[in-house]
């Protein structure tokens, strides 16, 4: 018989999660700094994208440590032509720009597991992502729908397939 504190507890959904993210046994910050840290060169791009951003009258915000930068106001001319992008919002470490604030709050969860894929990868995601495309593209395959790292995004958001 098993006594009932050496039971493994019965895997749920908050503990596959953790598995997917980096350094989960560090202590809470010092794992945030390291994550922080590993991302920062991605980060550093994603900020110089959002300052262009924000020259053109964008907002930007903090939403769970990360920074949402909008490229243009609703009802603006910038926001038509923002719409125009052929993204909804683009994630590079722990900034996402969005072509607006309803495509960033639309996106969130998608782009949060891209966050999530720059805190394992670092700066080693900017190639891995754009190989995965081109592997993806050699296989006959759509180079952004199967991409390893959009799958899994979309496997982890709430997102349609
Ligand atoms: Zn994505």
């Amino acid at each position: 018989m098993v006594h009932p504190d050496q039971q493994e507890a019965p895997p749920t959904m908050a503990h596959h999660r953790n598995e997917t993210r980096p350094f989960r046994r560090w202590p809470r910050l010092a794992r945030s700094l390291v994550a922080y840290a590993w991302a920062a060169p991605c980060s550093l791009l994603g900020l110089l994208l959002g300052v262009g951003a924000l020259a053109c009258r964008g907002r930007a915000e903090v939403v769970r440590g990360v920074l949402e930068v909008a490229i243009a106001r609703p009802g603006t001319a910038a926001c038509a032509r923002a719409g125009r992008l052929p993204f909804g919002a683009i994630t590079f470490g722990h900034v996402v720009v969005g072509a607006s604030g309803d495509a960033l709050t639309a996106l969130r969860e998608h782009e949060r597991a891209h966050v999530r894929q720059y805190e394992c990868w670092g700066p080693v995601f900017l190639v891995a992502y754009p190989l995965s495309s081109l592997f993806q593209a050699l296989r006959g395959r759509h180079p952004y729908r199967d991409n390893h790292f959009e799958v899994h995004a979309r496997a982890t958001d709430s997102l349609p397939v």
